[in-house]
């Protein structure tokens, strides 16, 4: 610890903060797993962390947080920048699209970041944190940090772009990406698969805080699977009820999940009938969502 106070002491602290802002957190699992990477973080176990603060309260809470830290020896601070790391090049024929989905994916977002790195701080403060790429800067594994991107973002732009290629031009499309899109992985593919794969990493490993690849998910010694094990021995160690709740969610989410990947197909079919498609639109659209089924690999 690069502080005098212990782990125990800090986690009090910081669980206190998010005690007194509960609507800046979406449920115990996500809030349990943000307070284990800040610990992380103050122990250089973790190059960085950062939080989105469009929530107001969200704002609040880690302002709370610059404060509490006072002159411990952690760069923090706020920032408007790119966060997002495209690793890979988007399969598009046509330039001006894909040149446009690369700025969209440039849209500063409001964000909190914390960090024991003078260079990665630096990164932040100079709005290069997203050339930097999370295997760098938030310690992912590379593997989990490709496939997110892959699955997450890219496969619903490349099949946004094929099911529209033949009914609308170039211009028409360029025109919705520059007015319109904004990185989101729900925005195209059908929204229930993304929640279905974020479900089935979180089932597997609750105490990560991001997205484990398939790979991870499947290999009892991957990078995902001894990380989740250090979060958790962390947790267990500062909040063992906390701990002992966030496992034993994940474990029931099993039933709810065999529901879920059972229901695929129906979810396929309902989103192109929500968008209205038709023939061979219809078509490219479904085989897609089959295809980012499998990259997911949505089964227990
Ligand atoms: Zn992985």
């Amino acid at each position: 610890m690069r502080t005098s106070k212990s782990h125990e002491q800090w986690y009090e602290l910081v669980a206190q903060k998010f005690d007194e802002h509960q609507s800046a957190h979406i449920d115990l699992q996500s809030a349990f797993c943000e307070k284990l990477q800040i610990l992380k973080v103050l122990e250089s176990e973790k190059p960085s962390f950062f939080a989105m603060t469009h929530n107001p309260e969200r704002e609040k809470l880690y302002l709370d947080l610059v404060e509490l830290f006072g002159d411990v020896d952690v760069f923090r601070g706020f920032a408007t920048i790119p966060v997002y790391h495209p690793s890979r090049r988007l399969k598009l024929d046509d330039e001006a699209l894909r040149a446009a989905f690369m700025a969209g994916f440039q849209t500063p977002q409001r964000i909190f970041w914390l960090t024991c790195n003078k260079t990665i701080a630096s990164a932040y403060e100079d709005g290069r944190c997203h050339e930097v790429g999370e295997e760098h800067s938030l310690g992912y594994p590379k593997c989990c940090s490709d496939w997110h991107y892959d699955c997450f973002f890219a496969r619903a732009i490349e099949a946004f772009f094929e099911t529209y290629k033949k009914s609308a031009s170039n211009m028409q499309l360029l025109d919705y990406v520059t007015s319109e899109w904004q990185p989101n992985s729900g925005w195209f593919l059908p929204s229930e698969i993304y929640l279905t794969g974020l479900l089935l990493s979180e089932h597997k490993f609750p105490f990560l805080g991001y997205l484990a690849c398939p790979t991870c998910r499947k290999s009892v010694g991957s990078p995902s699977a001894r990380l989740n094990e250090s979060y958790r021995d962390l947790g267990n160690l500062v909040d063992p009820d906390t701990t002992e709740r966030v496992r034993s969610w994940a474990n029931g989410l099993r039933a709810d999940l065999t529901q879920r990947i059972q229901s695929v197909p129906k979810i396929i079919k309902e989103g192109s009938a929500d968008l209205e498609l038709t023939g061979l639109e219809k078509g490219v659209y479904e085989r897609h969502s089959r295809y980012l089924v499998k990259a997911l690999e949505l089964h227990l």
